[in-house]
């Protein structure tokens, strides 16, 4: 018989950060760095553990210029070939620290990522990406890629659940991505009805990972800064944004004037029929596309957002009392709420 879950299962939008008492001055005074050592790689990591997808239009070597200047980290998506890469790698040696190189789990896939860190004996982090992280062959494909690269640092995802992190993370992962169906142009949820609430899926991934010295990443969902300083608040330990970022000069993309004279930049999903035909020819008959396509409103360089995410995050810190990052999930208490904030001037912004 189909089994009901009772106990209710939380999205950013259903809290938010209960202030506490602190001894901080001033926002300036927040470390946003984080310093960790990995479980598998035992490789160290320094940095803003804020990445920028992995997806065609936002994973960009532009965005990974930019982001390196903030500190901050970059999943390099997987279309780009060889050269591209080699060339990238040979003009600007200084941002690999804090980028991944991104893999499906085809053995094209496999052969394509053995070329590129056998060029680029620099790159420290491998992405590996799939949309059911639940699936038998991608558990040996983790396997397979930590046999082969035993002292790279594993990205692995997407799961949502403690049993599957832990699954992955004893199959040789280092970071967990966790999310299935929370992203800005995923259609998941409507096209299969399976999910999770991302702020539960961060909570309870973040506590099996950690049990098992483990790290995550909190993929998909974050629609502002808050959303952020939430998804840092519930324990993850990485957060990953797509459509935070999209629309900037760094992303994939003409900028197009509309006949209103709007500028706007197509963003969409890695698996929309718009990926799809742009990188495989079409949509395969037997899976439906998971993701949509959108025009965003251009915003310039990624500067300015950026600095809002990381100004919006030292904020929280300071509302919360938290010195640094890393003491954000301690401080943290989320209430539930059922409003997040007041819309009667929404029509008037300028
Ligand atoms: P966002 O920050 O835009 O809310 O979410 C970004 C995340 O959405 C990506 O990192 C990836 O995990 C997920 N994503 C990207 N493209 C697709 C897609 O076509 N379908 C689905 N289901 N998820 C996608």
């Amino acid at each position: 018989m189909p089994k009901i879950e009772e106990g209710i299962k939380l999205d950013f939008k259903d809290v938010l950060l209960r202030p506490k008492r602190s001894t901080l001055k001033s926002r300036s005074e927040v470390d946003l760095k984080r310093e960790y050592t990995f479980r598998s790689s035992g490789q160290r990591y320094t940095g803003i553990p804020i990445i920028a997808a992995n997806m065609d239009t936002i994973g960009t070597f532009e965005m990974a210029l930019t982001l390196h200047k903030h500190v901050c980290f970059v999943a390099i998506h997987k279309h780009y070939s060889i050269e591209e890469w080699v060339t990238f790698a040979r003009e600007h040696k200084e941002v690999l620290e804090n980028v991944a190189v991104s893999s499906g789990s085809s053995e094209a896939d496999f052969e394509k990522l053995k070329e590129i860190i056998g060029h680029i004996p620099e790159l420290k982090f491998i992405c590996l990406d799939v949309a059911n992280g639940y699936s038998e062959l991608f558990v040996e494909f983790v396997k397979k890629v930590r046999a082969q690269f035993p002292q790279h640092t594993l990205m692995a995802g997407n799961v949502v659940t403690g049993e599957m992190v832990e699954e992955l993370l004893l199959c040789g992962a280092d970071i967990i991505k966790v999310g299935i169906g929370p992203g800005s142009v995923c259609t998941t949820r409507k096209k299969t009805g399976v999910g999770y609430p991302q702020l539960s899926a961060v909570l309870e991934c973040a506590d099996a990972a950690h049990g098992l010295g483990g790290h995550i990443i909190s993929d998909g969902g974050c629609t502002c800064p808050g959303d952020v300083c939430k998804a840092f608040g519930a324990g993850a330990d990485f957060v990953m944004l797509g459509g935070m970022l999209a629309g900037h000069d760094e992303c994939t993309g003409e900028v197009v004037v509309k006949p209103n004279g709007r500028k706007v930049k197509q963003f969409y999903g890695m698996s929309s029929a718009t990926a799809m035909v742009k990188h495989h020819g079409g949509v395969a008959e037997y899976r439906a596309s998971e993701g949509k396509t959108v025009e965003v409103p251009y915003r310039g360089p990624v500067e300015a957002t950026i600095l809002d995410v990381l100004g919006g995050l030292r904020s929280a810190c300071t509302y919360t009392g938290a010195g640094k990052l890393k003491e954000l999930p301690i401080r943290t208490t989320f209430i539930r709420v059922t409003q997040q904030t007041n819309e009667i001037f929404q029509m008037h912004e300028v």
